[in-house]
């Protein structure tokens, strides 16, 4: 038997209008950066959240400059409005970009250095991040339950910031808050929620503990994805798939991915796609090659409902695949990309820690094989 650990949990507040208690979780008296996706401004949501924490008392400063796939500039810029506010909790309001944002914001605020400075572990963040409360709006990147944030360099290569500074430390999950969120947006991101779970539970690094968590985000998918995406005002069906988002960021966050987040980081990196929409499609392609000898993906049909087999399992991957709308097809998109690219591409060693925690080896030869899967019309 080898050791394993369960890394720290945030606390989680889940269920509709739990984002009524934001002020009493922030504590009375805070001074809170509010840190937004400034996509949520049309809809009020974002000075809805203001006055309600205004309202239990906090002082509250908004930034909201910041775009999908944020940068260590405007993390930078984040920090310094959070040190003029005096701030000293950080409310992270969106989908994966801002709350990767928000997290990190509190991390490094507490000194004045780049956030630059602390990429891939180089340097250790200061000794007493700000608190951290995270209120994703999107049911998929489990940034809220994880410590890592990814952030874009200026020379546009994407970079991680891993440690428990960056962790938040509660978590509202608030089903209304997901209710506008478009269907193509809850299928591509639901998709990433599902390929998290699976791979932590397929991968290397998968025990007993991180399986707890990736399984019932599996069932959760399964059971309350379609439902939201075809009857978007369904909170059960929201609510279902908020938990399902956390849960598999427990399990990356204790075992990470695999090789079809290393694709679809690499696919990424050659061209824009939607990160949901990228890892569904490179995990459909993988499958065939990826179930070989690992009798997890049949523990995986098996939380699917499906026939508990390797077959079975990418039988239901790609049956919820195809029934969420998200598009397969990269041929539109994509032309002009050759196999032998994406290969070299996911080789890279930015995906090195993915692509190695798989649990079947990938040769160049495998990758290109996968790659023309992904790429065939
Ligand atoms: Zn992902």
């Amino acid at each position: 038997m080898s050791v394993i650990e369960l890394a720290r949990l945030p606390r989680i507040v889940a269920g509709p209008d739990a984002r009524a208690r934001l002020a009493e979780l922030a504590g009375g008296g805070a001074r809170v950066l509010l840190v937004a996706d400034p996509g949520l401004k049309a809809s009020g949501r974002i000075d809805e959240i203001e006055a309600v924490m205004r309202k239990g008392g906090a002082r509250v400063a908004v930034f909201t400059e910041l775009q999908s796939d944020p940068t260590i500039e405007q993390a930078d810029a984040a920090a310094a409005l959070a040190r003029e506010h005096g701030a000293d909790t950080v409310v992270a309001l969106g989908g994966g970009s801002a709350l990767d944002l928000g997290k990190t914001v509190a991390a490094v605020a507490p000194a004045s250095a780049s956030a630059g400075i602390y990429q891939l572990c180089e340097a250790p963040f200061p000794a007493k991040p700000l608190r951290k409360i995270c209120v994703p709006t999107t049911a998929g990147t489990g940034s809220e339950t994880t410590r890592t944030a990814i952030l874009t360099r200026a020379d546009h290569a994407k970079v991680w910031l891993w440690g428990d500074e960056i962790k938040a430390d509660v978590v509202v999950l608030d089903p209304e808050l997901t209710r506008t969120l478009p269907p193509h947006l809850t299928a591509a991101t639901g998709i990433d929620a599902l390929v998290h779970a699976v791979e932590a539970a397929t991968n290397r690094n998968a025990n007993s503990a991180s399986d707890l968590y990736a399984f019932e985000a599996i069932r959760l998918v399964s059971r309350h994805l379609l439902r939201a995406i075809e009857a978007p005002d369904d909170l059960e069906a929201r609510g279902g798939m908020l938990w399902a988002a956390a849960y598999g960021g427990v399990a990356i966050d204790n075992s990470g991915t695999a090789i079809a987040h290393a694709l679809g980081h690499a696919l990424g990196s050659l061209k824009p796609i939607h990160h949901g929409r990228a890892v569904g499609v490179a995990m459909l392609a993988s499958l065939p090659w990826n179930v070989e000898d690992n009798e997890k993906f049949a523990r995986c049909a098996e939380a699917m409902g499906a026939k508990a087999t390797g077959i079975g399992f990418i039988d239901a991957f790609e049956k919820i695949l195809r029934a969420s709308g998200v598009k397969i097809s990269l041929r539109e998109e994509f032309a002009g990309v050759t196999p032998e690219a994406l290969a070299v591409q996911t080789e890279r060693p930015e995906n090195d820690a993915m692509l190695s925690s798989n649990r079947r080896a990938a040769s160049r030869a495998d990758l290109i094989g996968i790659a023309e899967r992904m790429l065939a019309p």
